[in-house]
């Protein structure tokens, strides 16, 4: 009889302590996560959304770019010392954080708004001004330059580029919608011989 408090005593102790046991583990897991969330977040900004440079300070991440090619990259602050470091094979430095300006003089591709350019008819009447650069590198190049030399003019070229898509994309659904409207109709028209045509 006395032997039972014993039996039963050590093992409330023992479920006492497991559940103590259990709890500290799963706040350790709640707050890793918690300490991991600003990286889920960023990773996910990054897929398409570009971030600017304070909302990327704040999480801890800063932009890079290749000397050469201008490629922009997004390093960790922590990992901005090592990847500034890194060289290429002739040993010249790789990466730096100042965007850099990519005009080269072996290039050939011509600034939208050269005189040449096959929308120039379409540019005048839009009154956009006429630009002599023509050796820029890739089309890479010609983006930044658009974006860097001729910020109002390519807003509103890349704004006719995106409503032409857009009316294309329109154009195809009409498109789609007319086929399926007439086979829909072709079927019913064999079903009910013509009754519903009108
Ligand atoms: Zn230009």
């Amino acid at each position: 009889m006395e032997a039972r408090p014993e039996y039963v005593r050590p093992a409330v102790q023992e479920g006492a302590q497991k559940l103590t046991e259990k709890q500290s583990i799963h706040e350790q897991l709640r707050d890793a996560q918690a300490a991991e969330e600003p990286k889920v977040v960023v990773s996910s900004s990054m897929a398409g959304v570009t971030m600017n440079a304070t909302e990327l300070q704040s999480a801890g991440y800063v932009y890079v770019y290749d000397n050469r090619t201008g490629d922009r990259s997004v390093v960790n602050r922590n990992m901005l010392e090592q990847q500034l470091q890194k060289r290429r094979e002739d040993g010249t430095y790789a990466f730096t954080t100042q965007k850099p300006e990519l005009e080269r003089e072996y290039g050939y591709l011509k600034c939208l708004l050269h005189k040449d350019d096959p929308n120039r008819k379409l540019y005048d009447r839009m009154g956009l001004a006429i630009c002599t650069k023509d050796n820029l590198t890739a089309s890479h190049d010609l983006r930044v330059h658009m974006e860097k030399r001729h910020r109002r003019e390519w807003a509103t070229i890349d704004g006719e580029r995106i409503e032409e898509e857009r009316k294309r994309a329109r154009d195809n659904e009409n498109n789609l919608a007319d086929a399926i409207r007439l086979l829909a109709e072709r079927d019913s028209s064999q079903n009910t011989r013509g009754k519903s045509n009108g």
